[in-house]
């Protein structure tokens, strides 16, 4: 029997990963799922955990850096309707893991939910932004978070209080959960008020962060008290590049990836700006994005 034996409907071998990562590089996954149903999630992750194989989720990818000779074992995609689905009830909304952070910032302001209207202009989905507890000026995704509902690497299905989950700067203490849903809630707002927050907003992200035509990512995690864009700029290293990689101008905390570049050269200008702002600053810059 092989390892994807009654699953071929939903898994692919060697999937090229790139066109799912913001940086569109990388190479592919040795298999790859795109389970459309909870059970089909649970046996899957059960037959690979089961046999010794490595299963990785990724969500948007815009925080995750794939090697160019790609990655052995399993990577799971929750995009199916299924994990995606977003339901508000009152001050709470309750959201599928690989829901996509720009339908819950509509769904809340539509709603008069005040809180993800922040979210603006930020890639990725729930599960991924939960992961990697995405912050940002005054806000912290983690503080939300009502109760998680997980899936251990038996197939074990969990609910965790928020307060059960901890959430450090671009940590959480998720590990190999896979994130299913997750329910978080906010004060009331007239959905007039969060437009027009929501679109003063959408003006200063678009001014910081790369247009989306751009292969990017968000890559050190600040400092305590401090910014790593600051930090890389005071360290003289705006504009610098290593092969097809660069830090984007308005904010050298991206990178950029033009044609011809490859994940080697991502890792290159991290050690190169982590080194160096060492040096110069005695500061040691810690990556954000996922290294697989
Ligand atoms: C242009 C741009 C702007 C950005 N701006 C910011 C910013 O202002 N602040 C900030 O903090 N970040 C920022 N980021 C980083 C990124 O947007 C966030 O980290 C994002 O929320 C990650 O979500 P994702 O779905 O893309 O996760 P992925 O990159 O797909 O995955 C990230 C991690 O989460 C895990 N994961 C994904 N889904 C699940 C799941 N369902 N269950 C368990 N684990 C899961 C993955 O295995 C991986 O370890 C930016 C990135 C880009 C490209």
């Amino acid at each position: 029997m092989s390892l994807i034996s009654g699953f071929e409907h939903f898994v692919r071998e060697n999937e090229p990963l790139s066109p799912l990562t913001s940086l569109r590089l990388g190479g592919a996954a040795e298999y790859f799922a795109e389970p459309t149903s909870v059970d089909e999630l649970v046996a899957i992750v059960k037959r690979f955990s089961e046999e010794g194989v490595s299963v990785r989720l990724i969500g948007a990818g815009s925080n995750v850096l794939v090697p160019k000779d790609g990655v052995k074992g399993l990577v799971i995609n929750l995009s199916a309707p299924a994990f995606c689905q977003i339901e508000i009830d009152g001050t709470k909304m309750r959201v599928g893991g690989g829901a996509r952070l720009s339908h819950v910032v509509s769904n809340a302001v539509r709603e008069g939910l005040n809180g993800p209207q922040h979210l603006v202009g930020m890639p990725g989905t729930i599960g991924g932004a939960l992961h990697s507890n995405v912050n940002f000026p005054n806000v912290d995704i983690g503080t939300w978070v009502r109760s998680v509902d997980v899936m251990k690497r038996t197939g074990e299905r969990l609910t965790y209080r928020g307060e059960e989950v901890a959430f450090s700067s671009h940590q959480s203490s998720f590990g190999d959960l896979v994130i299913l849903a997750v329910e978080v809630e906010f004060e009331k707002e007239s959905p007039e008020s969060l437009t027009k927050q929501m679109q003063k907003l959408w003006i200063v992200s678009k001014a910081k962060r790369p247009p989306a035509d751009l292969n990017a990512a968000y890559v050190f995690r600040d400092p305590s008290g401090e910014s790593a864009g600051d930090l890389i700029e005071s360290a003289g290293l705006k504009g610098s590049s290593v092969g097809g990689v660069s830090l984007f101008d308005a904010n050298p905390n991206y990178m950029v990836a033009s044609d011809g570049a490859d994940a080697g050269d991502v890792v290159k200008l991290i050690d190169m700006v982590t080194n160096q702002v060492n040096e110069k600053l005695g500061v040691k810059l810690e990556t954000a994005i996922q290294i697989w």
